[in-house]
This record gives structure tokens, sequence and C-alpha cells, in this order.
């Protein structure tokens, strides 16, 4: 084995959540025990951007004298949470792991924050991430990289590599993250844990710093699928201060998780599942085959379908993410948020701030995507990408009519060593299998399902068509089930 594996246990979600309720066991001592667990090991993983010691002690203190007083402390009573570092929590440093916020502390809450505090949980800290969610390894963060608990020789992942290894590492046993285009579900898969990302509009967005508007959801990150579908219930639902909020009421996705999958159709991207594909580890195919075979002994109706845009997502995600970044970026000019470096005049003083302030990458990004929307390219890179994101929403949607989930890998590979992939091109194909559900607006996660090359871990992604996030928990459920039942039967 090359590096330290520090995958952790401890006890989950619910049953934490279930001890605190029955006041058999303190929010306060859970809290801290698992602050205990980040001091000793965050130093070498580097989850964290901020952790909240004595605010997260005071919100326990809080918790235990609601169940001592007979109030309901909400079904995440206790239970310690990592938030990444892109979303708003009032006071706390909020730096997107980006030079350019330094010292700005948001006057406000995410809604997410919010519901979750009010289900209970007890924010913990502020998780890594690459610098304002652009990347796949967490590598761009301005503050250093996180490790692999499974691997530290290795990437977590990206974007939010912080709330993968949080709950890999067992500092909390749920975290929060971003995905909008793959950066909750690649880091699950590249740390062994769930993660969820939901329908575009499910999860208000109020407080996440917007990277590409379109694109962006938040979800959560545990180490079992139940799980995840609790902390869904708990941050779903309609949020008037997020205008893309879907305003209806959602079912709850706990109540069928484990409703089986019998007469379930699921469809196999052909195009995505291929040992054929270049660049895609064999294993990592062959793993979300195996999860396919367990769906139809399950009592599924397994087959494959061909979607032929799934491939040229990539392309266009490359497109409208960064020319929707380069209009979000454009509010850090250093008059209203974070760093300021001194200038002889204001175009001098902004131009100082964002040389200094962003990182390549961002840098990139936002050159990338001021030319895709500048006048004379606009029809020929912006206009084209979205023409192409409109097939593939048209194309899925008509694959929805004969199926009611589609399964693929979660990323091609397996977690890599760090600055194995410096050429930022190599680094996007990263994305080729998670951009899809982005585009589209639909639910996807990935659930841990074996291992491939060096032992490490291997994500499988369900996907379910606008709201179709029930579906996809109970093919979860299952494919989770299979996976335990496998590894036990390996090793
Ligand atoms: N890796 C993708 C990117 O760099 C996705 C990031 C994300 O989902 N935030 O844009």
């Amino acid at each position: 084995m090359i590096g330290g594996r520090h995958m952790s246990g401890g006890t989950g979600v619910i049953e934490i959540a279930a001890g605190v309720r029955s006041g058999a066991v303190t929010a306060v001592s859970v809290v801290e025990e698992h602050l205990d667990r980040i001091a000793a090991g965050d130093g070498e993983i580097h989850a964290f951007n901020t952790v909240v010691r004595e605010r997260a002690l005071a919100a326990a203190a809080a918790v235990d004298r609601a169940v001592a007083d007979g109030r309901d402390p909400g079904p995440l009573a206790g239970v310690p949470v990592a938030v990444k570092d892109n979303m708003c929590t009032r006071g706390i440093p909020t730096t997107c792991s980006s030079r350019i916020l330094e010292g700005w502390r948001p006057p406000y809450d995410a809604t997410v924050v919010e519901r979750l505090e009010a289900a209970g949980a007890v924010i913990v800290g502020k998780t890594n991430l690459d610098e304002f969610a652009m990347g796949s390894s967490t590598e761009n963060s301005a503050f250093g990289p996180t490790r692999n608990p499974v691997d530290t020789t290795r990437v977590p992942g990206g974007s939010s590599g912080g709330s993968a290894a949080a709950v890999a590492a067992g500092f909390t046993p749920l975290s929060f993250g971003s995905d909008t285009g793959g950066s909750i579900r690649q880091p699950a898969a590249l740390c062994g844990v769930v993660g969820v990302k939901p329908t575009y509009g499910a999860v208000s967005r109020y407080g996440l710093v917007a990277f590409a508007s379109s694109l962006d959801q938040i979800g959560p990150l545990s180490r079992t699928v139940a799980e995840s579908a609790l902390a869904y219930d708990v941050i779903a639902g309609h949020d008037p201060r997020d205008s893309t909020s879907i305003d209806r009421v959602l079912a709850p996705v706990t109540a069928r998780l484990d409703d089986g999958v019998d007469g379930l159709r699921v469809g196999i991207i052909a195009e995505l599942s291929s040992q054929d594909i270049e660049g895609f580890e064999p294993a990592v195919v062959e793993r979300s085959h195996q999860a396919a075979d367990a769906l139809a002994s399950a009592g599924a109706k397994v087959e494959e379908v061909s979607i032929h845009s799934t491939i040229a997502g990539l392309s266009a995600y490359y497109m409208i993410a960064p020319a929707e970044a380069s209009s979000n970026l454009a509010r850090y000019d250093g008059v209203r948020y974070g760093l300021r470096r001194a200038g002889p005049n204001t175009a001098a003083m902004m131009r100082a701030t964002r040389t200094t302030g962003f990182g390549d990458e961002v840098k990139r990004r936002i050159m990338l995507g001021t030319y895709a929307l500048s006048a004379g390219y606009y029809d020929a890179f912006y206009g084209k990408a979205q023409r192409v994101r409109t097939i593939m929403i048209r194309e899925f949607d008509r694959v929805y009519e004969d199926f009611d989930v589609l399964l693929t890998p979660t990323s091609p590979c397996v977690a890599f060593p760090f600055g194995a992939k410096a050429d930022p091109i190599t680094m996007y194909y990263n994305d080729v299998c998670t951009i899809p559900c982005n585009l589209t607006g639909h639910p996807a996660m990935s659930i841990p399902f074996g291992t491939g090359a060096d032992d490490l871990p291997v994500g499988v992604q369900i996907m379910a068509p606008m709201l179709g996030e029930e579906d996809m928990f109970r093919a979860a459920a299952v494919v989770e089930r299979a996976a335990i039942g496998s590894e036990g039967a390996d090793r």
C-alpha cells in the first residue's frame, strides 16, 4: 500500500439523531468527539478551511436543552455536519478557497444552512474546494489541496473534495457540497462515499456563491444512501429567495427507500459504459455493469440504451460554465468583497486585485467565458453550446419515456495521484459522465460499488428524470446492498 489509509467508520447520522433525540447521548458529547477527530486527523487530510469549535459546541448545547425541555430537536438532532466553503454562513469566513474573498464574512446564512440548523444539525466547519468550485481534484484551492483519506498520496476528487474527505475520514458523518458539473458525485466516488446532486431547483441555492447559475445545485454526501436520503428531505423544498426553486411540495424520498426495484426500467448508457472508451478504466466500467446486474437480480428490467449527445456534453459544458462564471465573478472588484490591492485609479485597483486574488484556473475560465460571450463569437461558441444543451435535454426526455433511471460509472477513473492531470483538458475529461445531468437539470447520485485499480473506491452513478429522486434513491439502496454483499464475498 502506498500512502496512509485514514478511513474511519464512526456512528452514522441516523444512530446519532436517534440517540440524541431519545436523550441516550448528548449532542455536546457527539460533537466534541467529532471535533477531536478533526483536531487529530485534519492536519494531514486538510478537509477543512475553518473549524468553528466554540460555535458548534454552543449549538450542540442548544440541541441538548431542547431535548431536556421536551421540544422536538429535529430529525438531524446533534448530527455534526461539514459545509463546503462556498455556502454562506453568517459571521463565519466563506472563502470559496480563493484569496479574493480574504477576510469576508457573510452577513447571512444560506437557506441550506438555515434548514440544517433548524433540523438540529450542528455545523462544525467549512470544507476545502477547488477555487470557486472550478476543478475535479481540489488541487486548485488557494489554501493547498485536500488529501484522499483512502490513500493520502491521491486526490479526493473535486471540487467538493473537502466535503467528501470529511465523511471518508470520519470527521463528520454528513457533509454538503455543490455540483455544477460533478463536484459532489465525482469526489464521492473517489473517496468511497455516497454523493447526491438533486434536481435543479429542488434545493435552494440562496446563499451558495454562484459559479454557473444555470447548473449549480447543493446536495449531501454521507456514508450510506439512507443518510443522504434523510439529508435531502431536510434541505429540499421551495424557497422564495431562490427564483429557480421549484414551487411545489416534494415527496419525501425516505418514505420509499426500501421499496425495492421490482419492475423498474433501468438503462445503461452505452456511450459511457463500454470498455472501449478511451480513458475509461476497465475495472470502473466493469463495476457499473455489475451494479446493473444487481438491479436485474432484484427485479429491475435492465437494457443498454444509446444517448449520442452525452459525449458532446463535455464541450458544451466547458463553454456554458465558463461563460456564466465570467459574468458571476465580475462582482469581485476589490470594492464589494474581501481583498483589495491598491492602485493609482479604480481600473488599476481592480486589475491588481483580480490579478493577485484569483488563481490560474479561475483566470482561465474567466478568459474563456468572456471570449465565448464576446460579440462576433457568441453564436459560434456560446450559442452553439446552448443548442447542444437543448438537443441533450430532448434526447434524455425521449429516453426517459422508456426508462425510469439510467446507469453509468461516476468517474472514468479511480482517485489519481497529485499532479497527475496537470493539463486542464485531461482534468476536464474527468467530468464526462457527470456533466450531462447538470446540463439537463436532472438528479443523479454516486454510490460506492467495490474497488478498481490499486484497490481504490469506484462509484456507480444513477440518474433519473426531473424530480425522479424517489426512484433514484430506491435504486441506489439496492445497489448499495449489493455492493456491501459483494465486498463481503470478495474479501
Ligand atoms: N469539474 C467541473 C469544473 O471544473 C465541475 C465543477 C463543479 O461541479 N463545481 O467545472
